[in-house]
């Protein structure tokens, strides 16, 4: 492993870079090749102490107190204005990092970018009520920030889920201290060397980067955190709402995803068929809301299923900066994760119709490249069709009732999406209606949605809502203020 001539990137804590030990440090792989190529600070408890303290200085500090909502807002779109700038360099560096395709960099960039303005726009639009008491009374709400907000997020979207967690915490007047997985804190690194150019007080954005069992759990049980938002796997989720539970602090949890595509006979397969193909393969399926169920009424299921087979075999496989239609899986660690699924099922018997094995790519020998996968005539209730496969992995179940269809749309521990494929409007708001999940498609699947559509877990999927104007509820408090004249 060729580390020679890397420098050490810092955490970024109260406007300073800290690199605490120079020889204990985490390399950071291109998991298109596996080479080195980054080395970053391996953070811990310290670094998280230092951070709350100084992040709490901020908050209180008169310069962030006395900041006009309208004067946030404008520091959140002059971010925006920065990103797009530096769109080019920010991409490459999620794609060397990450190993999705540059263009599904760039758009994460854009997205990234779109964060900043959406709230920006909204940091002077957190309103409170007036509530009528009695003749003499006046009574209001205000809305005010919860103070110093954590974020440990993922490896699959960094650039989007480090935006909208600073742009959310900023524009409701909150300082945040974010921890980037220990895989992929490259594009977190970059944003915030631009948002130190816009002038936000020092303390008020803080990147604590190490491993999660280390900086995660430290910021996790941190006693003077305010608000922790987790973005990751169910298992981590369960221990970060346990150590906040200890300081009552107050958790929102984005967990993992086992996302349905309830495809009817009388839809427009064309349309299905593009947005089933785009939703399993995107970041190579490794996305929380990735549609990695097929759940499709039984007359149409061959033909569909061929049609789909056909399409993915077209599809292009490679290294992110080439651009293909698929990158690498992460990591060996990822890649072991997906095989044992992949193993299970041929164990077992089950038919693939696509895929089903790793693709080895020219000089990219170190790294994990998959080829996108359909197993057909999976059993609802099999691990295969239960269970966050997070690859290139498509199980095919079918149904012969709109009830049948609910009932295994339904019947996972998760629920954070669901597309619904019909022509029939009145069958589609019925099925909308008894979904158990936090986002519907009908007719179109976007994973993740928008940026202004709340997102967010009914059941394993978790609680609390990003995006949108649902999510200041979590980053706000209630006031509530009763004069009497
Ligand atoms: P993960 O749970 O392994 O790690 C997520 C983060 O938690 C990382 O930063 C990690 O360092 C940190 N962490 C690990 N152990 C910790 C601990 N003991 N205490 C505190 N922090 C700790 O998840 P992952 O593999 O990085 O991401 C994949 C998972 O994330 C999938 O389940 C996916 O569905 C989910 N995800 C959900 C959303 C969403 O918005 N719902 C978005 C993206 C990913």
């Amino acid at each position: 492993m060729t580390t020679t001539g890397l420098k050490v990137l810092g955490s970024y804590i109260d406007g300073k870079w800290i690199v605490t030990n120079t020889e204990n440090v985490i390399s950071i792989k291109n998991p298109a090749n596996g080479s080195v190529i980054a080395l970053v600070n391996r953070g811990g408890a310290q670094e998280v102490d230092l951070a709350v303290v100084a992040a709490q200085r901020a908050f209180h500090s008169a310069e962030w107190q006395n900041m006009k909502p309208y004067d946030r807002g404008k520091l959140l779109y002059h971010i925006a204005s920065i990103i797009r700038e530096n769109k080019e360099e920010l991409s490459q560096i999620e794609t060397m990092n990450v190993g999705k395709p540059l263009k599904q960099a760039r758009a994460d960039v854009e997205i990234a970018a779109r964060y900043f303005e959406y709230y920006g726009g909204v940091a002077d639009k957190v309103y409170g009520e007036s509530i009528p008491i009695e003749p003499g009374i006046v009574d209001f709400t205000v809305r005010e920030p919860l103070g110093v907000v954590g974020h440990i997020i993922p490896w699959n979207y960094p650039i989007q889920i480090t935006a909208r967690s600073i742009a959310v915490s900023l524009a409701t007047g909150n300082a945040a201290i974010l921890k980037p997985a220990e895989d992929t804190p490259l594009s977190a690194l970059k944003l915030v060397e631009l948002i130190e150019q816009v002038g936000i007080p020092n303390g008020i954005v803080n990147i604590v980067t190490g491993y999660g069992y280390e900086a995660g759990a430290a910021l996790a049980s941190h006693p003077d955190l305010n608000h922790i938002t987790f973005t990751g796997s169910v298992e981590t989720g369960k221990k970060v709402m346990e150590s906040a539970s200890k300081n009552i602090v107050p958790v929102t949890l984005e967990l993992g995803g086992k996302s349905p595509n309830i495809v009817f006979n009388d839809c427009n397969q064309t349309d299905a068929l593009q947005h089933i193909l785009q939703s399993i393969v995107q970041n190579a399926g490794q996305t929380c809301s990735a549609g990695s169920r097929l759940v499709i009424e039984k007359n149409i299921k061959d033909e569909f299923v061929e049609k789909l087979a056909n399409a993915m075999q077209k599809l292009t496989i490679g290294p992110g900066l080439e651009d293909k239609d698929l990158g690498p899986i992460l990591s060996e660690v990822q890649f072991k994760r997906i095989n044992h699924y992949i193993e299970l099922a041929k164990q077992e018997g089950f038919k693939f119709v696509a895929g089903g094995n790793r693709v080895m790519v020219n000089d990219c020998e170190e790294a994990y490249y998959m080829k996108p996968t359909i197993i057909d005539d999976v059993p609802a209730s099999h691990p295969l069709a239960q269970e966050e496969i997070f690859g290139p992995v498509l199980t095919v179940t079918t149904f012969e009732t709109e009830e049948e269809a609910v009932s295994i749309a339904n019947g996972t521990p998760f629920g954070l999406v669901a597309g619904i494929w019909t022509e029939n409007v009145k069958r589609a708001h019925r099925i909308a209606n008894q979904l158990q999940c936090g986002q519907v498609f009908i007719n179109h699947y976007g994973a993740g949605g928008g940026i202004a559509m709340p997102f967010g877990g009914y059941k394993k999927s978790g609680f609390g809502r990003e995006k949108g104007l649902e999510t200041l509820r979590h980053y706000t408090q209630v006031k509530n203020i009763a004069l009497k004249y």
